[in-house]
């Protein structure tokens, strides 16, 4: 489990809550009102209408931060602005916008109802109540209501610290021209992005060639950290080192390759220090297929290790636009972009589903999921999606 830290309100921001927040109070706190206009009596408009207008003498005004001193009395309104406290004796708000006012009167030509436009204390947050769970990640809107509970400062769980290493002679930095046969780093991106998508803290601890040595020195380094993760060489090539090396160093395999397309050399193992487990994952170097199983497998794996209690992936059903064929082995994550028609989703591939092209990723805004068994998809089939 990780450790837990206390940090101000918002340095929590993106952060998983540690604790479960109790309010101390009601919010809102008292009876107020969510328009500008006037407190009455609401029985005072029982036969109000437009051509019967009732008229109520205004004895006085309140605005947010003040109370009204007086009783509100049969008969009276008391001019009120938004956020300001209900004033005794009165059980409705009439908006400014449907009366009449002139020389201290209110002329109001509609039934008002009891309760209309006010805000009940305790209708928000009940005190006592826990507000906010243990495991929640915390967004705006929770920073919002922790902040108007008080907490201005809470427990947070320390954020995990992910090791990445890209590996393969081919690779060059993405400020150079790569000469034939080299390509840029592209997954020392993606990776980064994704790492820190899920609330983790990256470390990139850079590029190994294919060659034992190297990776032996870079893995080590990478097994400080609280994961690690690995980009290429985990296939059955000639030079896919990575295992071999990893295995060298004490990491036992947990599993190797998964029965899904893009992704299926995915490696999982662990490495157990005098006191510590570190998670590794050996994701394959295809750009594609390295996002699609560090969204599978390695998502949900930091979010979990992070205290996570919350996290969903969103899975809906939509309406392929197209025929699909596909051999009746792997479950696929083609890239899809969904959208909705007619007030149905209808959902429509990137193009091409490469593993190598990477563009599919960046245009698409669902995976489209086609299970194992599955060979043919009419153009109209219903077909499952995970929205990113
Ligand atoms: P590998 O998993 O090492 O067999 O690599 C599979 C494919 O992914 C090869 O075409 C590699 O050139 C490519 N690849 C590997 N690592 C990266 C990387 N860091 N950035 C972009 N492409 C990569
Ligand atoms: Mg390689």
């Amino acid at each position: 489990m990780q450790s837990v830290e206390s940090q101000p309100l918002r340095q929590a921001f993106h952060r998983v809550l540690a604790e479960d927040v109790v309010a101390a109070q009601d919010v809102p706190a008292f009876d107020n009102t969510s328009m500008d206009g006037y407190a009455v009596v609401s029985a005072d408009t029982l036969r109000a209408s437009e051509a019967a207008q009732v008229r109520l003498s205004v004895s006085g005004e309140v605005s947010a931060g003040k109370m009204y001193s007086g009783t509100l009395k049969p008969g009276e309104a008391v001019r009120i602005m938004t956020g300001a406290p209900i004033p005794i004796g009165a059980d409705a708000v009439v908006e400014q916008e449907v009366v009449r006012a002139s020389n201290g009167f209110v002329e109001i030509g509609t039934v008002v109802q009891p309760g209309r436009n006010i805000r009940r204390k305790g209708e928000d947050v009940r005190a006592g109540t826990v507000i906010m769970h243990r495991g929640t990640f915390l967004r705006s809107a929770h920073l919002g209501v922790l902040a108007s509970a008080g907490a201005s400062s809470v427990q947070v769980y320390r954020t995990p610290s992910v090791a990445f290493l890209t590996t393969g002679n081919e690779l060059v930095e993405i400020d150079s021209i790569p000469a034939s046969g080299q390509i840029r780093n592209s997954n020392a991106y993606s990776l980064w992005g994704l790492i820190q998508e899920a609330g983790a803290e990256p470390v990139d601890i850079g590029t190994a060639k294919d060659d034992k040595h190297e990776l032996s020195q870079k893995l080590r380094e990478g097994l400080k950290q609280d994961v690690l993760i690995t980009s290429g060489g985990v296939s059955v090539g000639a030079y896919d080192y990575v295992l071999k090396t990893l295995e060298e160093l004490g990491v036992k395999q947990k599993f190797w390759k998964v029965n899904i397309k893009p992704g299926m050399p995915f490696f999982y193992g662990v490495y157990h220090d005098a006191n510590r487990v570190v998670p590794v994952f050996g994701l394959p170097g295809n750009p594609v297929s390295t996002m699609v199983t560090f969204l599978q497998f390695v998502r949900p794996a930091l979010q979990k290790m992070m205290g996570r209690e919350d996290f969903e992936v969103v899975r809906l059903k939509a309406k392929i636009e197209h025929d699909i064929h596909k051999k009746a082995t792997k479950r696929h994550f083609l890239r899809g972009i969904v959208r909705n028609e007619a007030g149905g989703l209808i959902v429509t591939t990137t193009g091409t589903q490469s593993s190598g092209a990477l563009t599919s990723m960046a245009k698409a805004n669902c995976f489209i999921v086609v299970p194992e068994d599955v060979t043919e998809l009419k153009a109209g089939d219903e077909v499952g999606i995970e929205l990113f």
